[in-house]
């Protein structure tokens, strides 16, 4: 679908000037708005011209977990505390288990999912008063590759062995010596001790505090770590924006303030077809 067309409509008189609007790798358009009555209309929207399109809520920027720890939720189960603490804001609840020889058992820790994108300082358990942490998951390995970052559903590349790093054939069990393909380490990919896998826990924590997606997680750990790689990178950075930002309409420059993603509402486009590389550049003001 022709961008300039969807920017016409999407910039329109019904939504008025929208915060931001990014095209993401499955052809989604991911939309952040100003504020609900944005993202009303932008919901109630079912084509573009004749051609049919899907609106929905993002799934996870519109929310956000956190952790708390308390004794007296040990033997609660996680649907009561939900149902108890929806008050609050909180949608679903997840206890969160540790390994003891070789079993899983209860801690005293919970997952809350709150219907929010901020989450609340603390929480009231009943009387109790809880502080809530942010949680951050364990990094994504993918189970075909064994890369960190994306899930074995959306991998194109060739699978390999978890131990030995090599090619990997079906059924055939591994003799060869230990190799992380991560790393280069003389362990299989999936030991704790993996450098790469350190890494890769400090990127999960910037995707969650920052609510930024991986790649620009992992470009802002790089950052951080290389500084005179993120030197040369941001004056790249600084000409391109420049270039492109003379020409087109506010709106839709990329938010600064990624919080503010909580507003978001991903568009389906159904039938877009538009080239992959336009997510790259913001289309011209029409
Ligand atoms: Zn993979
Ligand atoms: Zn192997
Ligand atoms: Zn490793």
């Amino acid at each position: 679908m022709s961008p300039f067309l969807i920017h016409r409509v999407l910039s329109g008189s019904v939504l008025g000037k929208l915060k931001s609007a990014e095209k993401l790798r499955d052809g989604t358009l991911l939309v952040e708005t100003n504020d609900e009555t944005q993202s009303e209309a932008l919901l109630k929207m079912t084509n573009i011209q004749d051609t049919p399109i899907k609106v929905e809520p993002h799934k996870t920027l519109n929310t956000c977990r956190g952790v708390i720890s308390c004794y007296d939720l040990m033997y609660i189960t996680a649907d009561e505390i939900a149902k108890e603490m929806a008050s609050q804001g909180v949608i679903s609840c997840r206890r969160l288990q540790r390994k003891q020889t070789g079993e899983m058992v209860n801690t005293t820790s919970v997952v809350l999912t709150f219907a929010w994108d901020r989450l609340p300082e603390k929480v009231y358990v009943g009387y109790e008063v809880c502080t809530v942490r942010p949680y951050i998951p364990s990094p994504i390995r993918c189970f075909k590759c064994n890369r960190h970052g994306h899930t074995a559903n959306s991998c194109k590349a060739k699978p390999t062995c978890p131990k030995c790093a090599g090619d990997m054939y079906d059924g055939e069990p591994c003799n060869g010596p230990p190799k992380c393909i991560n790393c280069e380490g003389c362990l299989p990919v999936y030991t704790r001790e993996c450098p790469r896998l350190q890494e890769e826990k400090k990127i999960t924590e910037i995707k969650v505090i920052e609510k930024v997606s991986y790649a620009d997680a992992r470009k802002k750990y790089r950052e951080k770590v290389s500084p005179t790689f993120s030197r040369s990178y941001a004056a790249v950075t600084t000409i391109k924006r420049c270039s492109v930002s003379c020409q087109t309409d506010p709106w839709i420059e990329k938010a600064k303030n990624a919080k503010e993603k909580a507003k978001s509402i991903e568009k389906k486009l159904t039938n877009s077809i538009g080239a992959r590389k336009m997510s790259k550049y913001l289309p011209p003001a029409s």
